[in-house]
């Protein structure tokens, strides 16, 4: 790519600065929300430049605070014409371990690259059953960088929003009592376990009994007397056959009571999935089936027994919703830190899993007005030798090679621009 007579252009020479008389794209609607982590872990205190400035937009968004107009901006030396959003597991993280490239691609990312330049990242997850905040920590400590809650996106985040909805919900996946919690923190009024109903009666689930810890933990009820209003799948369940159980018992039960049994089988309550990827990439060599497998389980259970279809929701990618927030996180630093109201004009986004990330990716490129590039790896699901249902612009071995495709062509683009409008090559 770049030749010996070529000096490397700063970033300043190609970049067009528009005022904001010239940035016409306005703020779009509220769309999910973010989840918050306590107080004392947002103050980004030596947050990098772009952890810190990504959770300034971050909030910003959820308070719908933004000016109406960018005013003067503090100098960055980030890039802001593109960024990159990266799937986690598979991609950085495998089996509770970094992938060895992704600490290097980090430090690329960060400046350390043959151009100088800073380029911004978020995270966008579908994994789940830990909170946020501890994802972050987590994540900040196998990649050796600061990342920051704004900076990170997850499939269960439009979960927050239905918790005004509902008033009793069941809570399933996760470890011990973590997703109940994490249920709680997002404001669910009243969150019930599958353990709750375990203990109110142990005939509920004939090859499973609770172990003491988890008696204790759970909560006493009376279930003749509660109405449960929907199923959230927060997170992996860890016993299938008596998750299953309790959630069908509830799709056939009159209005969500359980021990009675409706005559249609229309009266059960919503269930909704924090995500839909049937399988994911774990510290074993092949793929682990996952939530999504839940789901076409569910359904099919549900047909076997009353002939009737089930209609489920997931969230997460591929749902447009994602990226959409996404692009307005990205929008509102960009705003923020350079002063212009539009979306950085291309994100990268690398992902492992060509259902989730690659069609998702795909898809809202058709739509949004910026450019959304999609690279699969080969460190997770993908695994080459087979030809993925839905084609990425580019395949690369590793996230680090991911990272320095998306430098380069960035590269590339911008001496490209340069050469048309001087009609001379940069010295
Ligand atoms: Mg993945």
């Amino acid at each position: 790519m770049s030749g010996p007579s070529l000096v490397i252009p700063s970033e300043g020479r190609f970049m067009r600065r528009l005022s904001s008389n010239e940035a016409t794209r306005e703020n779009i609607k509220l769309g999910p929300t973010v989840v918050v982590p306590p107080k004392h872990l947002m103050a980004p205190s030596d947050a990098s430049e772009v952890a810190a400035a990504m959770e300034t937009a971050r909030h910003e968004l959820q308070d719908g605070a933004s000016p109406a107009t960018p005013t003067s901006p503090p100098e960055s030396s980030v890039t802001d014409k593109y960024a990159f959003a990266f799937d986690i597991d598979g991609v950085l993280i495998r089996g509770g371990r970094p992938i060895p490239e992704a600490i290097e691609a980090m430090k690329m990312l960060n400046g350390d690259n043959e151009y100088g330049v800073k380029v911004p990242y978020i995270f966008v997850t579908n994994g789940g059953g830990k909170t946020e905040s501890e994802r972050c920590v987590q994540l900040s400590k196998q990649l050796e960088i600061e990342v920051s809650p704004g900076q990170f996106i997850c499939g269960h985040t439009p979960m927050r929003e239905m918790a005004e909805k509902f008033n009793t919900v069941l809570v399933v996946g996760g470890e011990g009592e973590k997703c109940r919690l994490v249920a709680e923190g997002y404001g669910f009024k009243d969150v019930v376990t599958p353990g709750d109903i375990i203990k109110d009666n142990e005939d509920t689930t004939p090859f499973r009994t609770l172990t003491p810890e988890e008696y204790k933990n759970s909560r006493a009820r009376n279930f003749a007397e509660v109405e449960i209003e929907a199923i959230f799948v927060f997170a992996d369940s860890r016993d299938w056959a008596s998750d299953q159980q309790i959630i069908l018992d509830l799709l056939m039960s009159k209005n969500g009571r359980l021990g009675t049994r409706s005559e249609t089988f229309e009266e059960g309550p919503p269930v909704f999935f924090s995500h839909n990827d049937v399988v994911w990439s774990a510290s074993h060599d092949l793929t682990r089936i996952g939530m999504g497998a839940l789901r076409v389980s569910l359904e099919a259970m549900f047909k076997a027994v009353t002939g009737k279809e089930l209609k489920t929701t997931a969230f997460g990618k591929p749902q447009i919703g994602t990226f959409e927030f996404a692009t307005r996180l990205l929008q509102q630093w960009r705003k923020d830190t350079h002063g212009i109201n539009c979306p950085p004009d291309t994100v990268y986004f690398v992902g492992d899993t060509p259902e989730s990330d690659i069609r998702g990716t795909n898809e809202y490129n058709k739509h949004a007005e910026n450019n959304w590039y999609s690279i699969l790896v080969r460190t997770g699901v993908f695994q080459e030798g087979t030809k993925p249902r839905f084609q990425p612009k580019a395949t690369v071995d590793n996230v680090l090679e991911a990272v320095k495709h998306g430098i380069e062509r960035e590269y590339r683009k911008a001496l490209k621009a340069s050469i048309e409008s001087t009609g001379v090559i940069l010295e």
